[in-house]
Parts: C-alpha cells; sequence; structure tokens
C-alpha cells in the first residue's frame, strides 16, 4: 500500500525531482551572476559596466541552460518514443509472442505460471501496451519527458537564482557591494545546499560545505582577475 508523502508515491517523486532541478538551476544561476558582476566590480567602481555584465550574463545564461535542457529532454523523449515504436509494432506483428514474453515478466517477478498468465491476460485486455511500455521501457506512453516544461524551468531557475546577487552588487554603495554580495550570495548557497540535500534525502553538512567553498571560489577567483584586468586596462 503506498501512503501519500512516501518517496515512491511517483507524483511526490517526480515533484521533488522538478523541485531538486530548480535548486540546483537557481545555484547555476546564483554562482555564474555572482562571478561575473564581482569580477566586473574589481576592475571598476562604475556602475553601468556592472549592470551590463549582470543582465547580459543572466539573460545569456538563461538561455543557454533552456537550450541544454531543451535539447537534452528532446534527445530523451525521441530515444523514448523510437522504443516505444518498436514495441507498438512488435505487439501489432506478434501478438502471441508478446503474451508470452508479457506471462514470463511477470514470472520472473515471482508470481507463480498461473497468476502470472492471468495478470498478463487481464492487463492485455485492458491496454496491451501500456502494459508492455511499462514492464518493459519503464515507460508510460502518457507522460513523456516534455523539452519545453524543462527549458522553461531551467530558465526561470537560473533567472531567480542570477537576480540576487545582481540585487545585492547593484543595491550597496560601490564601496560595500562585493562584501554584501559576497555574504548574500554565501548565505543563499547554504540555504540552497541545505535545501538540495534535504529534497534528496542527502546530510545536509557536506552539500553546504561544498557548495559555499565553489562560490566563495568562484568569486574570489573572478574578483582577482577582474582586479588584474582592471589595473592593466588603467
Ligand atoms: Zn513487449
Amino acid at each position: 500500500m503506498t501512503h501519500p508523502g512516501e518517496p515512491h508515491d511517483t507524483a511526490v517523486s517526480s515533484r521533488l525531482n522538478w523541485l531538486r532541478a530548480g535548486v540546483l538551476g537557481a545555484n547555476d544561476g546564483i554562482v555564474s551572476t555572482a562571478g561575473l558582476v564581482v569580477g566586473v566590480a574589481g576592475a571598476t567602481t562604475a556602475t553601468g559596466p556592472v549592470l551590463t555584465a549582470g543582465v547580459a550574463g543572466l539573460v545569456a545564461g538563461a538561455v543557454s541552460m533552456a537550450l541544454g535542457e531543451y535539447v537534452s529532454v528532446s534527445s530523451q523523449r525521441d530515444t523514448e518514443r523510437a522504443l516505444l515504436d518498436k514495441e507498438r509494432a512488435e505487439l501489432a506483428q506478434f501478438p502471441e509472442q508478446e503474451f508470452e514474453e508479457l506471462v514470463a515478466l511477470h514470472r520472473a517477478k515471482g508470481l507463480s505460471e498461473a497468476t502470472a498468465r492471468q495478470v498478463a491476460r487481464e492487463l492485455t485486455d485492458k491496454d496491451a501496451f501500456a502494459a508492455h511500455a511499462d514492464i518493459e521501457l519503464r515507460l508510460d506512453p502518457g507522460e513523456l519527458a516534455n523539452p519545453w516544461q524543462a527549458a522553461v524551468a531551467s530558465a526561470i531557475a537560473f533567472t531567480a537564482g542570477s537576480v540576487l546577487p545582481l540585487v545585492a552588487m547593484l543595491a550597496p554603495p560601490p564601496s560595500t557591494r562585493v562584501a554584501v554580495t559576497a555574504v548574500v550570495v554565501l548565505a543563499t548557497l547554504a540555504t540552497t545546499g541545505w535545501l538540495s540535500a534535504r529534497l534528496g534525502g542527502a546530510p545536509p553538512g557536506r552539500a553546504v560545505v561544498r557548495l559555499m567553498a565553489g562560490g566563495a571560489l568562484g568569486m574570489a577567483v573572478t574578483y582577482g582577475v577582474g582586479s588584474l584586468v582592471g589595473t592593466a586596462a588603467g
């Protein structure tokens, strides 16, 4: 019996996956935009270049994340469709063999010959294609991956993450903006690290440290490079 909220409850686990993907997408936005604006702030105290770089980085990052998701989920869906088409053709061409295969797969799950045959019969009568797609391919023909949904979700997550370092950089006066951004970004990464670990059922400690260390390193390196380039540009 499935208890609502338990991990094997498919609706909940798919929502958890989406949420976790959203947090990871937001992390990308936070780290890459923070690195960008901190780097430019290392080169100049003027607000214009920081704003331009931040907004350009946000848009470029959101588009590339969306494109990446669209391409990868589209090819996953193409593979799923090809597998389903092949299964549908086999079902039409070899209905008896396919039925025996369904029986054998239920036998392999531990059912007796009679029960496996009964189950296969009832599933075949109800929807043979869905039964084969489920047991052989672990696919629900009505629930294939949607590339547009994935693309839009990752663009939104990246944008939401990017807005934070951008505002943290532009709100305070130039003398404190880098320090404020660093504190805000590290506090946010600690929160998202904790959240994504919890969503994945993992202990949060290491995830938080990893993410904060990575974010701090990213900002430190870009700030250093920005300062060097700024000095050199004079
Ligand atoms: Zn089959």
